[in-house]
């Protein structure tokens, strides 16, 4: 949390609905889904989920089209209402209350802002629709528009501005009622990259001086990895994993997690044995190596596994020129060599006939992969830590 002096002076307002007595409630924007389960006929759009997310945090749920994460965001506003389980906000058993009484606000891909209305209008009837004091009213517009520097074009009308300014009228919106959790469903996807890398900024810096939860609803990796303090990938009505973007990045805890953020190569496994926090696994072609064992827990031997390696980290040279004890290690082919302008990517087609990435960044007048050239011999390696042992 921001401290009350460091915040500006629209988050220290209090909200108008409670009272200025009422003792501040600790748990105020923590949202708590708890074994939620959301059927639409004989489809399962949420799968049993439990989700923790704390006073203030930025959540991101991410995942593939289709797999649930609108229809959670949905449970969350209250616009849908669960099969099974309950929905706390702010610690707060929520699951009968309906929308329009939920502390929450939404903002969505389509802006949806009247097209008849001012920026200033649109930005004030959340205001209006409780009845605010003229006064308050605009005072608080005035702020918000500050906020998402919209002051200049207050008396605009939709259809005069650009979709990254409609967007920033629609998050202030949706922020002047003061919610305690914000739900934005992606909200930057109408808008072109150089606005999208834009706006992402700008929605920084926006949970940052409002102090409030913001729960995010995308399927584009960079945009939650860049974003959230916590990120919950879904696949299928289920979550996979919730963590900070560098646990979701370093340690992906499925295949489906591994594959899904960022490249990764994986290589099928059997474990075999080991020894502390280090597990041994066997490739199909019969090839041991160690690596670190799935949450300092060692699989039992004879557990299917994959390894999971960036092409970053796997470095491909001569046979013999690799370092063996502070790499792993394995032998194949280098099938392809492929400029990708800031990089270099090989490809080295391994014994069991299973393939691996390497991607080396481009030096001036240094070839990353030196004089290899496809058909060559060669090890292929990476650091121990830098291989991630998965067993679902
Ligand atoms: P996208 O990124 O494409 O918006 P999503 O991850 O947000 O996808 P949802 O919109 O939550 O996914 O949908 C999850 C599943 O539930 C899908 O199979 C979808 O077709 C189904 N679904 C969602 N809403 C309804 C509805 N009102 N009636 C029937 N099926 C629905």
């Amino acid at each position: 949390m921001i401290p009350i002096d460091r915040q500006p002076r629209w988050a220290r307002r209090p909200a108008p609905e409670r009272s200025r007595d009422a003792p501040a409630n600790p748990h105020r924007g923590a949202v708590s889904l708890r074994e939620i389960t959301k059927r639409f006929g004989s489809t399962v759009a949420v799968d049993d989920i439990d989700l923790e997310i704390q006073p203030g945090e930025f959540m991101s749920l991410l995942g593939p089209s289709g797999c649930g994460k609108t229809t959670t965001l949905r449970l969350i506003s209250g616009f849908e209402y669960p099969t099974r389980g309950r929905v706390f906000i702010s610690n707060q058993d929520a699951t009968d209350t309906p929308a329009h009484r939920r502390t929450v606000n939404s903002v969505f891909q389509s802006y949806a802002l009247f097209g008849h209305m001012t920026v200033a209008e649109n930005v004030a009837f959340g205001l209006r629709v409780k009845r605010a004091a003229k006064a308050d009213i605009a005072g608080r517009v005035a702020d918000a528009l500050e906020l998402v520097q919209m002051t200049a074009l207050a008396s605009r009308h939709p259809a005069q501005l650009s979709g990254g300014q409609q967007q920033r009228t629609a998050l202030a919106r949706a922020f002047i009622n003061q919610p305690d959790v914000l739900l934005l469903d992606e909200p930057l996807s109408a808008l072109d990259l150089k606005l999208r890398q834009a706006m992402r900024s700008e929605l920084s810096r926006l949970h940052r001086d409002l102090a409030i939860t913001f729960v995010l609803v995308t399927h584009d990796q960079t945009e939650a990895i860049a974003l959230s303090d916590r990120i919950a990938v879904m696949d299928a009505g289920r979550i996979h994993q919730v963590g900070t973007p560098t646990e979701i990045y370093e340690q992906p805890a499925s295949r489906f997690v591994a594959d899904f953020i960022g490249e990764a190569n994986l290589l099928e496994v059997t474990v075999t044995g080991g020894e502390g926090h280090r597990t041994e696994v066997a490739l199909a072609s019969g090839d041991r190596l160690m690596c670190p064992s799935v949450d300092g827990q060692r699989p039992a031997a004879g557990t299917s596994a994959a390894i999971a390696i960036r092409p970053q980290r796997v470095v491909v040279a001569p046979v013999g020129e690799v370092d063996g004890t502070e790499h792993a290690l394995v032998r194949g082919e280098l099938r392809e060599l492929k400029f990708l302008g800031d990089s270099t990517q090989g490809t080295v087609r391994l014994a069991d006939g299973s393939e691996l990435i390497a991607v080396r960044p481009n030096d001036a007048g240094h070839h990353p992969f030196g004089s290899l050239r496809p058909g060559d011999q060669v090890d292929a390696g990476w650091r121990h830590g830098a291989a991630c042992l998965i067993d679902r």
